[in-house]
């Protein structure tokens, strides 16, 4: 497999008051690879957001790099690479209204890409491109002169879409794109999105804070616990065989509809908040919930590493022997 995304130690801390940090991501390391969709899950509030944020540039990184086929996104770079780095990640966002401006048309919002990018010559191919992004995303031609109080939720979503693709990117960051959406309409969107996939060999990072959405789209999943990656797999794997007690936990609370298995599976209700992210808790931050902690849980962090065949945790269940 070959990667388009690498991402080393990302950390990402902001600045909260005078004199406290609040540690958003906190030394994330995983790839992403060419053609995949790669599902990233977690409670709201534990980095997901910013994670995907600060891999695309929307915020600097505090330390840590991000590789885009090579190219260090948070680095100096030079005009051209910086140019292919604008172009090649796009991101989309959970409230397309929010990020569409309500002042500018359906053409002009999907077209500024375009022209930034200088990738149509003159006015009839500028329009007719985004004619033909209008159609591939399930919406046509007579919306380009609308404005987007005009459309439902679904089909702002799909110019949210359309704007990404207009500058004919590799790499899309979905800030939970369907979160927002009816249910009826969420498998819509979700299929648009994997059609495109398949068309345009796109790459995704798919933001979600519900593990039943991401799985159906997902090869591997990924999961946060504040502000850290816990555990990292294929999707089926981590659905087979979850090593971190976070990670079964989310897992138990999923109905399975199928009643044998319901019976033998037992569900895994956490105990405690969420604790801030301003004072994350010493050693696994999971073990103020943990159901397994031990005394180590307590004073020493887990390692990240590989448990398994592309299998990731941090765990010291997994790690003690070599603790
Ligand atoms: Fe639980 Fe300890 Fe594993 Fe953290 S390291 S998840 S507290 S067993
Ligand atoms: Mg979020």
């Amino acid at each position: 497999n070959e990667k388009l995304v690498e991402v080393k130690n990302l950390k990402k801390y902001f600045k909260v008051g005078k004199h406290q940090v609040l540690h958003a991501v906190d030394n994330l390391t995983f790839d992403i690879y060419k053609g995949e969709t790669l599902g990233l899950v977690g409670e709201s509030g534990c980095g997901k957001s910013t994670t995907g944020r600060t891999i695309i540039r929307l915020y600097e990184a505090t330390a840590g790099e991000v590789l885009f086929e090579g190219i260090n996104v948070h680095g100096k770079q030079t005009k051209e690479d910086l140019k292919k780095l604008n172009r090649k990640m796009q991101m989309i966002f959970q409230d397309p209204y929010a990020s569409l401006n309500p002042r500018m048309t359906v053409m002009d919002i999907i077209a500024e890409g375009i022209d930034i990018h200088r990738l149509a010559n003159g006015p009839k191919e500028r329009k007719d491109k985004v004619y033909e992004l209008l159609e591939t995303v399930g919406l046509n031609r007579e919306h380009a002169n609308r404005y987007p109080h005009e459309f439902s939720g679904g089909q702002r979503q799909r110019i949210g879409i359309a704007r990404a693709l207009a500058v004919e990117p590799e790499f899309i960051i979905a800030d939970e794109p369907i979160s927002a959406l009816d249910v009826s309409i969420q498998a819509q969107v979700v299929n648009l999105m994997q059609n495109l996939q398949e068309e345009r060999h796109l790459t995704y990072l798919f933001i979600a804070h519900d593990l039943s959405m991401v799985k159906f789209i997902s090869d591997r999943i990924g999961v946060m616990y504040l502000g850290s990656l816990i555990e990292l797999a294929k999707s089926d794997e981590l659905y087979d065989d979850p090593l971190h007690p976070y990670t079964q936990a989310l897992l138990s609370a999923i109905p399975i509809p199928d009643p044998i298995i319901e019976r033998s599976r037992q569900r895994i209700v956490l105990q405690g908040d969420l604790p801030s992210p301003i004072n994350p808790p010493t050693g696994c931050r999971f073990h103020t919930r943990c159901p397994r902690a031990m005394d180590v849980c307590i004073t020493h962090e887990p390692k990240w590493f590989e448990v398994k065949d592309k299998h990731w945790a941090a765990c010291h269940l997994h790690d003690l022997n070599k603790f």
